[in-house]
């Protein structure tokens, strides 16, 4: 059977890195997509030496670029002369402020990635797999706990991530038709550059909220997108995924 291709849009860092190295380690081709080519390579480094498959590929994509991401999608197929069988997209950025005093730019930089991102990678991967009649695909989008809660200093990141919810939702019911299933992943408070930004004192505030009493590692959300991208998740799409160690359960 050929190898799967995986495409994981932000796989530079964090979440995306592990599970660029949690599909690589069962043994799919990886393309490593990120904004950032230093760390695109990096993660591709790793997967390289940790193993072994030489056949993996990083990419530059700025997921808010419609014409970046079909140049992302066309250098997937012409390299591997089919499109990416499964999908994480992971890219995604944070701009805090108040309500009062957060500026119009900072709003529009946000929804950009985050939700007009996943527009946009969705939309070119799934044409992709529909063009060439992949069935089985599997697309997982990442939200985050805050769409469905609210955030102090986030109202731009909640409604971005609220928004990646439902462009989930409906994606799976158009799909679904294409044997496509479109899952997102709702992560709380995880170890990641993005949550290296934020003050000490809040981190320990938000800890002592979670039910399992700690911050979440990236490699526990990768097995939650390793489930979701596999067939032993075959019957769920439209799904919403907490991995939030009980954070705001109920
Ligand atoms: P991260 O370590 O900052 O990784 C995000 C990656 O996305 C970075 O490599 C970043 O590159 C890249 N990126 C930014 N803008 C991009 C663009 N326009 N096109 C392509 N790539 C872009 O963050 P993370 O914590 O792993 O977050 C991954 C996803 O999980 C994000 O969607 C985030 O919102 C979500 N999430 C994270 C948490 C958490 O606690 N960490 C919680 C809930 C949800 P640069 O470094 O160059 O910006």
């Amino acid at each position: 059977m050929p190898l799967r291709t995986h495409e994981i849009s932000g796989g530079g860092s964090g979440i995306g890195r592990a599970v660029c190295q949690r599909f690589a380690s069962e043994g799919a081709l990886v393309v490593v997509a990120d904004l950032n080519e230093e760390a695109a390579n990096e993660t591709l480094r790793s997967l390289s030496r940790d193993h072994k498959v030489q056949e993996h590929m990083a990419a530059v994509v700025d997921v808010s670029s419609k014409q970046s991401v079909e140049r992302l999608v066309e250098s997937i197929q012409r390299r591997y002369f089919q499109p990416a069988s499964v999908c994480v997209n992971a890219a995604g950025i944070t701009q805090d402020d108040f309500l009062l005093r957060l500026e119009e730019a900072a709003f529009d930089r946000v929804v950009g990635v985050n939700l007009k991102g996943t527009f946009l990678v969705v939309q070119a991967v799934a044409a992709a797999m529909v063009a060439s009649g992949v069935s089985k695909g599997s697309i997982v989008t990442v939200g985050s706990i805050v769409g469905k809660v609210g955030n102090i200093g986030q109202v731009n990141y909640s409604a971005s991530k609220a928004g990646v919810e439902g462009i989930t939702r409906t994606a799976a019911k158009e799909l679904s038709r294409y044997r496509i299933r479109c899952n997102c992943v709702l992560p709380g408070f995880i170890s990641t550059p993005m949550t290296d930004k934020v003050p000490e004192r809040v981190i320990h505030k938000m800890t002592s909220l979670v039910p399992l009493g700690r911050m979440g590692e990236p490699d526990e959300v990768a097995d939650v997108c390793s489930f979701l991208a596999s067939d032993d998740s075959r019957y769920i799409t439209g799904a919403s995924i907490e991995v939030t160690g009980g954070l705001f359960m109920g």
